[in-house]
């Protein structure tokens, strides 16, 4: 219903954007599948837009990488440099799995009960995480502003291209890999104090090296669950490189990595 009647709207809510966007000389790469635009372009997110091309955080918006469960991936510009712009759906993300990751972190502890409150504090946290793994040495986008839902980072490919997820890419020496990936879960838990929580396959990039990505859900040490979430993370790696070397137990890398014997439930 609601729906039906915002659609002749947001046709003439786009197009006024395409022009706006335009007079503020920000060109737009054929983004202009209406589908993806009306899932993700609601009034807060083209405002929030707006803002960032009004303070020069995004020059070129391109076309679309990628549609995930909770948020979509342009490519963009910042002056000559490629961007990707991930802008957190307001209307359809996952509240509730979302806030379980939030719940129990200290960082968010003031956090309001809104769904829109709480894809703000989300993109916020992506962003926390990213710049707290880097800062502990690992290869992650780098974070340059966080507005609202929309978060824009480093683009990790050439030219316009991503780099592909792990599973697809042509890896040379997996045991190289796959031990540098441990000893990046081990620094993020030591150094950065945090645990991935979505690590695998799909969210490791590999160009000339290996690149991990997608960090809204990654936790504190503190976080209840957060030895849960390493133990995952690392049956995930273990399970991806079994078939490409040969793997240490996951019991004893979580160990490695903890300096604790056990792992919780
Ligand atoms: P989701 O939460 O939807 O899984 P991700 O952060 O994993 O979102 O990103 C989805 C896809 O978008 C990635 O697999 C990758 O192809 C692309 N992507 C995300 N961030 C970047 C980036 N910084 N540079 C290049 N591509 C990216
Ligand atoms: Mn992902």
């Amino acid at each position: 219903m609601q729906k039906k009647q915002d659609s002749p709207d947001l046709d003439k809510r786009l197009d006024q954007f395409d022009k706006r966007l335009e007079e503020m000389g920000v060109r737009i790469k054929d983004a202009n599948d209406l589908k993806v635009r009306e899932d993700v372009f609601d009034e807060i997110t083209l405002v929030s837009l707006y803002k960032l091309v009004h303070k020069k955080w995004i020059s070129v918006i391109g076309g679309s990488i990628s549609t995930g469960k909770e948020a979509n991936v342009f490519y963009g510009e910042r002056n000559t440099a490629g961007i990707a712009i991930k802008i957190y759906r307001i209307r359809t993300a996952n509240f509730t799995t979302m806030s379980s990751y939030i719940v129990g972190d200290r960082r968010f502890a003031r956090v309001k009960n809104s769904k829109k409150e709480l894809i703000f504090a989300w993109t916020r946290k992506e962003f926390s995480n990213l710049a707290r793994a880097r800062e502990a040495g690992i290869s992650v986008p780098e974070p340059l502003v966080w507005f609202r839902n929309i978060l824009v980072m480093s683009f990790i490919g050439e030219r316009e291209v991503p780099y592909p997820q792990i599973r697809n890419a042509d890896i040379g020496d997996p045991e190289k890999v796959y031990s540098a990936i441990l000893d990046d879960i081990g620094t993020l838990y030591n150094k950065a104090g945090l645990v991935h929580g979505d690590l695998s396959e799909f969210n490791i990039l590999y160009g000339e090296r290996h690149y991990f990505i997608d960090m809204g859900q990654s936790v504190t040490r503190d976080h209840p669950r957060a030895q849960f979430f390493l133990m995952r993370d690392i049956k995930n790696i273990n399970r991806f490189f079994k078939q490409r070397c040969a793997v240490r137990e996951d019991l004893e890398v979580f160990y490695a990595i903890t300096g604790l014997d056990t792992a919780e439930p």
